[in-house]
């Protein structure tokens, strides 16, 4: 490929693997983290009852009023601590290019989130990997220094290690001068949010998506919490960029979806159920997992290890993710999925081992 017309840096960027989304519908699909079920009742009557066509003709409300109001009251914050982006990607990459500062490195762990590193590289924004500790849990201390700003994912991602709100409290205490971004796309599986530090800590910016505990993934719907300083940020950011408000269907489905509590509860309730017996039972075919508060699992496979049985469970058809880093060399990262998609892993795993061993 010509790629002499290409900004530098640009080469090095690499496609998202179109692997982890084939169109296969037999296929039990737990390697990208999204929700078995479907989303609240609430929000798929809406899309299949409600006449959009007026709300189609015209432009959305750039401002994702209703929206942002649901959220807001979901949280117990005010409007003007809410921003709305197409799924919490594009709300973190405006917060990398609104608040990291230039000079400084970018703090985060070193197993985290792979599009940190690409927004850090985009933005051209320095960063340095805060290596985990033995169990794969953060060392707070460590974020001090010399800091453009902080980013962790809370619980993190893929490990499924949760941080205790005390210790997200220490982090922005460490760095009160810079921004601490607590992503918590995954958050609702089992861990307490930050929002409730917000009024407290003009530093702290909390996202979450739709993506994962609303099963609402192919909406595109993120947001960020914040105080109005750090909104307002986010919306010049936005605005300046002259970049895509959130479409009139997707403001009105996310905000029944929000407003939808009990499904959520329920919803979140279901999937934790099934992580507790999917690790239990891994365990007892001897994998070593990583305590998860997400809705996956990070996990280490017996003999013959974790690249032979994602391919024999991939010719299976049952799609998990392989990764083989430094930390997590020969690991698995198995999204929680229905309790018949997790027996169906369970029991398939059982003979792929016993064939193997
Ligand atoms: N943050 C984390 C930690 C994630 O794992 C993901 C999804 N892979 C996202 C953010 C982005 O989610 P979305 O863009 O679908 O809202």
């Amino acid at each position: 490929m010509n790629t002499s017309f290409w900004s530098p840096g640009l080469e090095q960027l690499e496609p998202y693997t179109p692997g982890e989304q084939p169109s296969g519908k037999t296929l039990i699909k737990l390697n990208t983290n999204e929700n078995p079920y479907p989303a609240s009742p609430q929000a798929l009557t809406l899309l299949a009852q409600r006449d959009f066509a007026d709300a189609l003709r015209r432009y959305p409300d750039p401002e994702s009023c209703a929206l942002r109001t649901a959220i807001a009251e979901r949280y117990d914050l005010s409007d003007t601590q809410v921003f709305v982006g197409n799924g919490s990607d594009e709300v973190l990459a405006l917060s990398f290019y609104s608040f990291f500062r230039r000079a400084e490195p970018l703090l985060f762990p070193d197993i985290t989130y792979s599009f940190y590193p690409v927004y850090c590289q985009l933005f051209e924004i320095k960063s340095r990997c805060i290596p985990l500790l033995e169990d794969f849990s953060l060392d707070i201390e460590e974020f001090s220094g010399a800091a453009g700003g902080i980013i962790i994912p809370n619980p993190n991602a893929p490990t499924g290690r949760y941080l205790s709100l005390d210790r997200v409290e220490a982090l922005l205490q460490l760095q009160p001068e810079r921004v601490v971004i607590i992503d918590e796309a995954y958050i609702d599986f089992g861990g307490e949010s930050a929002t409730q530090l917000i009024d407290r800590y003009p530093n702290l910016l909390v996202i979450h998506t739709l993506s994962k505990s609303y099963a609402l993934a192919g909406l595109r719907l993120g947001f960020a919490m914040g105080q109005e300083h750090l909104i307002e940020g986010l919306l010049r950011a936005k605005n300046s960029f002259n970049s895509y408000p959130i479409d009139a269907i997707a403001q009105e489905v996310a905000t029944a979806a929000i407003r939808d509590r009990a499904w959520h509860t329920d919803n979140c309730g279901k999937v934790v159920a099934t992580r507790r017996r999917t690790e239990k039972a891994l365990l007892e075919l001897g994998f070593d997992t990583i305590p998860s508060t997400a809705n996956f699992i990070l996990a280490k496979p017996p003999a013959p290890g974790a690249e032979a049985l994602y391919h024999a469970l991939r010719e299976r058809g049952i799609l998990v993710r392989y990764f083989n880093k430094p930390r997590i060399s020969d690991y698995l990262r198995i999204s929680i999925g229905t309790d018949d998609d997790m027996d169906q892993l369970i029991r398939n795993c059982k003979e792929i081992l016993a064939s193997q061993s």
